[in-house]
This record gives C-alpha cells, sequence and structure tokens, in this order.
C-alpha cells in the first residue's frame, strides 16, 4: 500500500488529534503558568472535629480515586478515639493509607506510641471541664460513638495533659514571681491575702487547700496542700500550718520576708499567734467583711429567746416582730443601748479592730476557692496529684480572668447607617451589647459547668421574653368560674 494517502490526510489526522485534547491541555499548552481555579469551600464549620456516621464514611473510603468504578478492600483500626484505615482496589490494585486525626510527635516514637491528636484533645476537654473519663465515657458510648477505654484515658492524662497544665503553670508564676522581684528591686513591698478550703463541707476535710494572693493585683501567687497527716491528724490545724508554709515557700521565692508588707486573713486566733511567732515583720490584719459579719451575728442571735432564764414561765421567746421605728424601742442613752454597746465593745473587739483592713479583703481568695470546688468537686475523693493537678488548673484559670479584667472588656464595633429609625438603632445597641455579653461569657465564664451559669442556656433569648408580655387571666378554679357565672347573670 502507498504511503501517499496517509501522509496527504497527516494534517487532517492531526487536527483530529489537537481537538480532542481537552480544553484544559490547550489553555496550558498555550499558557505554562495557567492553574485550574482553586477550589473553594463555603460554609466550613469552625470546630476541628465533626461526628460522622460509621457508614458515611466507609462509603467514601470504599470508592477507589485511581480508577472508575473500583472498590477497595478495607482493614479499619481504633486507636482510642481515633481511626486508621489502609485498604487495596480490588479492581486497580492502588493501595490507600487513610487517617481519621493528624498525629502528633512523641520523644519516643514506635509503633507503639502512636499519638492522634484527636485522643489527647479529648482527654483535655474532659480533664479541664471536670467531666472526667468515667463520664465521658458514658456520654460517648450512649450517644452511638467510639470512646476510650479507661487505661487509655488515665495513660493520656498522664502523659500529655498534666505534664501540660504543670509546665503552663510553673511557667505562668516564673513570669509574676519576676514581676515581684522587679517590684521589690525598686524598694516596693507587696501585700497578700490568704484563705483556706477543706476539700468537704464542714470541718472534717482530709486535705486543705490554701491560697495566697497578691492583694494589690488580685493575682493568685501561690497555693499549698496539705493533709491532714501532716498536721498529726487534726484538719483544724492544716489552715495555719499552710498558710506558714505557703509564706516561707513564697518568701524564699521572693527573696526574703522582707519584701512582705502585710496580709489579710479571716479572724481565727490560731493564725493570729503563729504570725507573732513566726512572722512578726509582716503585718497581719483581718478581713473587714468577717469581723463585722460576727459583731452582727453576735448581737442578733439568741437574744429573742428566753428558754434558758427561769423567771419566763409562760413566754419562752420573744413574740414582737421586728420595730419599724427602732427610735422608739432604743431610747438616747438607756439601758437597750449600753446592753448593745457591751455586746459591740468588747475587749476582744476593740482590740482586733486594730488589726482590721480597711483597704485589703479575703473575698477574692473565697472566689478563687469556690473556682477550685469547681475543679475539684467536693462530692468526690482526690489523692494529692488528683488535687495538685486541679488546683494548678484553678490558678492558671484565675490569672487569666483577672489579666482579662485588667486588659479591659473586648470592644465590638457597630457600624451605623446614615438613616436610621430610633427602633433600629435601639435594637441594634441591644443586640452590639448582647453579642459583646456573649463574648465576654464565652472568655470569663469558667468552662466547668455549674447550676446557674447563663452560659448554660444558650438557647435562651431576650427576643422571645420581650414578644410574650400579654397579660394571662388568671386560673379559676371550676368553683370561681361558677361563682363568675352567677355574677354575671
Ligand atoms: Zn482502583
Amino acid at each position: 500500500m502507498s504511503p501517499l494517502p496517509l501522509l496527504s490526510s497527516l494534517p487532517f489526522i492531526l487536527f483530529l488529534l489537537l481537538s480532542a485534547i481537552p480544553l484544559v491541555e490547550k489553555e496550558l499548552r498555550a499558557d505554562p503558568l495557567w492553574t485550574p481555579q482553586s477550589a473553594i469551600m463555603k460554609g466550613s464549620p469552625l470546630s476541628e472535629y465533626l461526628p460522622v456516621s460509621k457508614e458515611s464514611l466507609l462509603s467514601l473510603l470504599r470508592q477507589c480515586t485511581i480508577c472508575v468504578g473500583g472498590e477497595r478492600n478495607l482493614d479499619v483500626r481504633m486507636h482510642g478515639i481515633a481511626m486508621s484505615c489502609t485498604g487495596e482496589c480490588t479492581q486497580c490494585g492502588a493501595k490507600f493509607n487513610w487517617k481519621s486525626s493528624r498525629m502528633l510527635p512523641t520523644k519516643n516514637e514506635s509503633n507503639k506510641e502512636k499519638l492522634f491528636k484527636i485522643n489527647p484533645d479529648f482527654v483535655t476537654g474532659a480533664v479541664l471541664t471536670s467531666v472526667g473519663g468515667r463520664k465521658l465515657h458514658q456520654v460517648l458510648f450512649q450517644s452511638g460513638m467510639s470512646t476510650f477505654s479507661t487505661p487509655t484515658f488515665h495513660r493520656l492524662k498522664k502523659h500529655y495533659v498534666i505534664p501540660a497544665i504543670e509546665e503552663y503553670f510553673y511557667r505562668s508564676q516564673a513570669i509574676l514571681i519576676d514581676e515581684i522581684n522587679e517590684r521589690v528591686s525598686k524598694g516596693e513591698k507587696i501585700n497578700l491575702s490568704g484563705d483556706g478550703q477543706f476539700d468537704s463541707r464542714g470541718y472534717c476535710g482530709a486535705w486543705c487547700r490554701y491560697f495566697i494572693l497578691c492583694a494589690d493585683t488580685g493575682r493568685a501567687l501561690h497555693y499549698i496542700l496539705m493533709h491532714k497527716n501532716e498536721t498529726g491528724g487534726s484538719s483544724m490545724k492544716m489552715e495555719v500550718a499552710a498558710l506558714e508554709r505557703g509564706l516561707n515557700e513564697l518568701s524564699y521565692m521572693i527573696g526574703g520576708t522582707e519584701a512582705i508588707e502585710s496580709i489579710v486573713t479571716d479572724r481565727h486566733g490560731a493564725v493570729t499567734t503563729m504570725m507573732q511567732k513566726k512572722f512578726p515583720g509582716i503585718k497581719h490584719y483581718f478581713d473587714p467583711w468577717h469581723f463585722f459579719c460576727n459583731i452582727t451575728l453576735a448581737l442578733i442571735t439568741g437574744q429573742h429567746t428566753f428558754d434558758k432564764d427561769p423567771t419566763f414561765k409562760q413566754f419562752k421567746a420573744c413574740t414582737y416582730s421586728a420595730p419599724t421605728n427602732p427610735a422608739i424601742y432604743i431610747p438616747k442613752g438607756g439601758r437597750i443601748v449600753k446592753r448593745l454597746e457591751d455586746m459591740v465593745f468588747t475587749a476582744k473587739n476593740t482590740e482586733d479592730i486594730k488589726s482590721v483592713s480597711w483597704l485589703l479583703h479575703t473575698s477574692p481568695c473565697e472566689s478563687i476557692n469556690a473556682l477550685a470546688t469547681r475543679y475539684a468537686s467536693k462530692e468526690y475523693y482526690f489523692s494529692r496529684s488528683g488535687h495538685e493537678h486541679r488546683t494548678k488548673t484553678t490558678i492558671v484559670h484565675w490569672n487569666f480572668l483577672k489579666e482579662s479584667i485588667m486588659n479591659g472588656s473586648i470592644p465590638v464595633v457597630v457600624r451605623k447607617r446614615m438613616v436610621e429609625s430610633p427602633h433600629t438603632t435601639e435594637k441594634k445597641r441591644q443586640n452590639a451589647k448582647r453579642e459583646q455579653r456573649k463574648l465576654w461569657e464565652k472568655l470569663t465564664r469558667p468552662v466547668v459547668p455549674a447550676e446557674g451559669d447563663p452560659n448554660l442556656d444558650d438557647e435562651w433569648s431576650e427576643e422571645e421574653e420581650e414578644e410574650d408580655d400579654g397579660v394571662l387571666p388568671p386560673l379559676l378554679s371550676p368553683q370561681l368560674q361558677l361563682c363568675q357565672l352567677a355574677d354575671q347573670n
């Protein structure tokens, strides 16, 4: 056969070939710098993890992405709540390897030590919300999610989460101490406040947690955890011993007790004695709120019962209600005023009031103790290490709140239009305020849920409340309804 007809038809064949090349490739040849439009995604959620049903995930993984219509054999493995999957296409033989979360590098990397990021993330969430491993397991299990085994949860908590809390705590404590040392080097002195709390309600606690705060900034500087075995089994002695150890350790960090001007605590006889003996250079003040609260309590309790007085036979208690005009009942210079004065101006009160602080309070200490109770609930018993990391978490959280307050809230910018009805302006102002409050609550509210937290009630909105302002008729009993009908007729 002559090659001529073929040769003559060559341009035509070339044309056919060229027209068969997809448009993209043609453009690529014309402009080597051309790239396809980058893929965009709309509505991507902000959260890092998404719950996905096994069915929908496996149907995606089963399809081969190399050939058309190929299906893979899958080998699925669980690692905590993470999942890894290897596979091979039954049609084209392409191999496949997939992980549900990225891996974190570990110091001792081996086949056994696989750290999928999702695992420590979930354990951290459970630790920082004081939900704990058991409740997390229950929630995941009951929702039909894969869950951790108890040893895995505790291994992750012990090896990764608690060391991270400790590192962060000591690093931020060092920064605070550096700041104080700088102030002290300039000749300044610091004021402290301190208060302790027992791990169970009442006075039979096994542990005492004592916080020492900087009274000037409200930030927590140090804490002491004391077990009652350390004070010979007496829980009453724990608070005094904890304060003593705390002051010793803190003054060691800031180069001596000379840097401490004063400390305010609640009025506790044993604390006063210890402070005078061990720290005579530090001025010891009493919290004013506690001082006046005690005096008020002494005035109102037991004043209206006479059951101990044998001269009263018929009446055992005062039957009068509180007087509306006290001046009528308490004449000036009378016997009653004298009695009240005797109760207020006792030798102890007149001596102690000299030590009542007018500027410093222990109330921040009580607040931080309340926060600590959220992390270490009084309903449970914790070991020393359990209390240690919970207390450190409390301090990190507390100091973060203090610093946020010092820095001021985050401003929300509201864009205004030129023409706007007063109603719209007011609505927008309210919305902006609400958004700001929501944001502020998100930032400052403890993540540990407690009853009465407004942030637990996300569905609640003022809008709905405002709509429903119609007055409902009172509910009447059938009897009353009959009477009303009779009146009308
Ligand atoms: Zn394939």
